[in-house]
């Protein structure tokens, strides 16, 4: 199966990719994850990301479409993945379509998490006590859900338009949004079969 998981910061992405590759046994995918882990190791990529990211804007499209290019020729991508936090931009949208017909295959399905505003400053609020993200800070989460509404929510209506997308109501408990996410992708993976 291939995913997408589109969402604004603080949605609950992560925290539900976790159920979705247990139980479907696909590779999470995540920029943001790569991201850091380069930040962390002082790459020259991570050197890179660095400053957009603790402003909380996007990275150029260019240097994550590079990445994201390079991550789904491994061979553990090869059967299906979930992608968190990719695609963002719709030029980055054209870019996987394009690296999908380079590879003959086609997504499955984009899961679009909703969410109200005011809800997701409140789990920001604790996931930065908690996690200590730097760019959970209330002004750089403020640019971040700028730079979703900018540039990633052209994305809903495209994916609409490709008859992949699927809304999941990700207000609740994260038992009650995992079964209505899990749900949601066996109902894909029986439309696939
Ligand atoms: P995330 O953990 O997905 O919220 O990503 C953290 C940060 O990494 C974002 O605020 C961006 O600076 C950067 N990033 C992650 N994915 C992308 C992407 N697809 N395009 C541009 N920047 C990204």
């Amino acid at each position: 199966m291939r995913l997408v998981l589109l969402g604004p910061p603080g949605a609950g992405k992560g925290t539900q990719s976790a159920a979705i590759v247990e139980e479907f046994g696909i590779p999470h995918i995540s920029t943001g994850d790569i991201f850091r882990a380069n930040v962390k190791g002082e790459t020259p990529l991570g050197k890179e990301a660095k400053g957009y990211m603790s402003r909380g804007e996007l990275v150029p499209d260019t240097v994550v479409n590079r990445m994201v290019a390079d991550r789904l020729r491994q061979a553990d991508a090869e059967s299906g993945f979930l992608l968190d936090g990719y695609p963002r931009t719709v030029g980055q949208a054209y870019t996987l379509s394009g690296m999908m017909a380079m590879l003959d295959v086609d997504l499955d399905a984009v899961l679009h998490f909703e969410v109200p505003d005011a809800e997701l400053e409140a789990r920001i609020a604790k996931r930065q006590a908690t996690d200590g993200r730097d760019d959970d800070d209330h002004e750089v989460f403020k640019r971040r859900m700028q730079e979703y509404r900018d540039q990633t929510t052209e994305l809903i209506p495209h994916y609409r338009r490709a008859g992949l997308l699927i809304a999941v109501d990700a207000l609740g408990s994260i038992e009650e949004v995992r079964e209505r996410v899990l749900g949601a992708c066996r109902e894909v993976q029986t439309a696939g079969r």
